[in-house]
């Protein structure tokens, strides 16, 4: 019977080398915008150096700027904003203060708004009640899942 070569293997396709980190799926600054505001805002109360009310003149102050962007919380209202954001969402100030100084870092490093688990978009819905997040809805159910 005919001596079949064998067919010079193909060579193991090569490995493909692993693919480059995705850039993180923030959203540009200027998107950011409303949130740096909010964020900021936080931040001053939360370290006490201005009363809520002036922060609210200076965000006044400030809409001529941003009104386009903030127009969009308009409908939120800045009252059930901070109910939400001071009932169960963190434990104390201290880490309220580091998470929102890591988010306003990465709002300058255009890295806000992406999940650092999945890399996907959080939603903005998400992001108006815990404007400090680092994950979205569903990797944040997850981690609570299974914590450590
Ligand atoms: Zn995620």
């Amino acid at each position: 019977m005919p001596i079949k070569k064998a067919k010079a293997s193909k060579p193991a396709p090569a490995a493909k080398p692993a693919p480059p980190k995705p850039p993180p799926n923030g959203m540009p600054r200027r998107e950011a915008a409303p949130f740096f505001e909010l964020l900021k805002a936080k931040q001053r109360i939360l370290r006490g150096d201005i009363s809520h009310m002036e922060t609210e003149a200076m965000q006044r102050g400030k809409q001529e700027h941003a009104a386009q962007d903030i127009s969009s919380f308009a409908d939120l209202g800045t009252d059930n904003f901070d109910q939400e954001f001071t009932i169960g969402l963190i434990e104390n100030e201290e880490d309220a203060l580091r998470e929102i100084e890591l988010a306003l870092e990465r709002i300058q490093e255009g890295s806000y708004g992406a999940c650092e688990t999945c890399n996907k978009r959080v939603s903005k819905e998400r992001l108006r009640v815990i404007p400090f997040t680092r994950h979205c809805i569903e990797c944040q159910r997850k981690e609570e899942k299974t914590p450590g």
